[in-house]
């Protein structure tokens, strides 16, 4: 076993990848990020859930053995930086990972409480908790940060119904897919380039030379690169995801009539690996209508493309068309917000980044530092989470009965302050409001 300064290892089996495939043992160590803020609330609530899942799935045989791996303040307070360079090491070494939110500077301060999020200009003692020991300088976004040191190309966000869940839209219990966001291209690949710069000016002049197109002198130039190798991963990894929970279609979702030769060759791409790489496991609407009159042949799933905007209105109205989507990075991450607004909101939404070797999975919302240490905010996010690293695992058992826990516990209104109030706003009467902690031991009474 590999030795870490701060990272203590427990007993138990590391997780390793033979041939492409995860072997987990019984006692699998896994990494366990808790997160600033509420991360302080929703880690342990998430641990509880998880541990009595595995425990009935499993009947005591099996066992995840934590390990806490240090980023945002649990890192400043061990290695005076928020991101270092150990705990990339550790997860890369485990492989499969959790972590709570992170707090992420976005004013113009040079300083943030990794406390409270209170954004200041001086170090020392944060103005507004008045704590000493969590005030850092500005920092780049420690989840960028995370996808970018292990190149984590897929964000991964299920969204589905949860019966029970107020939902502004009519047709929410439709709602059951999953959306793949290409993680490292795109706008997080792009640069932007400022009015009257330099580098504007002479992209504007080379196009005009090269193309004879003009460009407003006065403009901002913006440049978003999507690359073959990058777009082939990700919807490889959509097909791969499709195949593995017998999904019925994959929908690679573009701008290629406006961008043709970045969103449109996403699409291009897109068709070309789920051909090259599959066999013939994967079908086209055309191939479909062609030859089959529309109907499915057995054992296919079928692979299609949506322009974005358009796409937009369908989950809203005809949402049961879709299980697995694959988008580039902006699109993506629209995409993922509307998908979680159509079934409620985005305290139940899951997610996870994966790359070639290492799965990551996260809370999706933020620190909600107004709310820390209070035992009170929805761990439901994390949970699911947790859901999703189990079937990743393979321990499908313990995540299926997280799953009925938590769709029983939401039915029998034992919900935190956020869904309780949304549900006596529609008239329910029976809802018994409980803590973060209670949440998660409501999930477990009822697995
Ligand atoms: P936030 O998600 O932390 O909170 C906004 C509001 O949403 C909260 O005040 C609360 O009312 C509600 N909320 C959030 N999570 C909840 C939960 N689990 N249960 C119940 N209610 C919940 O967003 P913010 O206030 O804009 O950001 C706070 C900090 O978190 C910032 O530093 C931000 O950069 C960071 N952030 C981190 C992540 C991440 O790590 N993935 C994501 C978003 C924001």
């Amino acid at each position: 076993m590999k030795e870490f300064q701060h990272v203590t290892l427990p007993e138990g089996d590391l997780i390793t990848i033979d041939d492409g495939r995860l072997v987990v043992g019984d006692r699998p160590i896994v990494g366990a990020l808790r997160g600033d803020g509420i991360g302080l609330d929703i880690t342990p609530a998430m641990e509880n859930v998880v541990g009595a899942a595995v425990n009935k799935a499993y009947g005591g045989k099996r066992e995840i053995q934590w390990c806490p791996i240090y980023v945002g303040l649990e890192a400043l307070q061990r290695y005076g930086e928020v991101l270092p360079q150990e705990a990339i090491d550790a997860i890369k070494y485990l492989k499969v990972a959790i972590k709570g939110p992170f707090t992420t500077p976005i004013g113009e301060e040079t300083h943030v409480c990794l406390h409270c999020a209170h954004q200041q200009n001086h170090d020392g003692t944060c103005d507004n908790c008045g704590k000493t020991d969590g005030v850092a300088a500005r920092f780049r976004s420690i989840n960028v940060g995370l996808r970018q040191a292990m190149d984590l190309y897929a964000c991964v966000r299920p969204v589905a119904y949860y019966q029970g869940v107020p939902s502004p839209n009519k047709y929410a219990d439709q709602v059951d897919f999953v959306i793949f966001r290409e993680n490292t291209e795109d706008v997080y690949a792009g640069y932007d380039f400022e009015q009257g710069s330099d580098v504007a000016e002479a992209v504007i002049a080379l196009i005009k030379e090269m193309t004879g197109r003009e460009i407003r002198s006065d403009s901002g130039i913006g440049i978003k690169p999507i690359s073959e190798t990058g777009t082939k991963r990700l919807v490889k990894k959509a097909c791969e995801w499709a195949i593995a929970q017998d999904l019925p279609s994959v929908t690679i979702v573009h701008k290629g009539n406006i961008m043709k030769f970045t969103e449109g060759s996403f699409a291009k791409w897109g068709y070309e690996v789920a051909t090259e790489e599959f066999g013939d496991r994967f079908i086209t609407e055309k191939a479909l209508w062609d030859d089959h009159n529309g109907k499915m042949p057995e054992g296919k799933i079928l692979i299609k493309d949506r322009i974005a905007d358009s796409i937009f209105q369908q989950i809203q109205t005809r949402p049961g068309e879709y299980s697995v989507m694959a988008l580039p990075n902006l699109n993506g991450d629209y995409m993922s917000d509307a998908a979680i607004a159509l079934v409620g909101g985005l305290g139940l939404g899951p997610g996870a980044n994966i790359g070639a070797e290492v799965a990551l999975f996260e809370a999706t919302h933020g620190t909600a530092p107004k709310y820390t240490g209070m035992d009170k905010v929805n761990p439901g996010s994390l949970i699911l989470s947790a859901v999703m690293m189990l079937d990743h695992m393979g321990w499908t058992e313990a995540a299926e009965l997280i799953n009925k826990g938590m769709r029983q516990a939401i039915i029998d209104g034992h919900v935190t302050y956020d869904l309780a109030r949304l549900m006596k706003a529609e008239g329910r009467e029976d809802v018994t409001e409980v803590s973060c902690s209670g949440f998660g031991d409501a999930i477990v009474e009822r697995m």
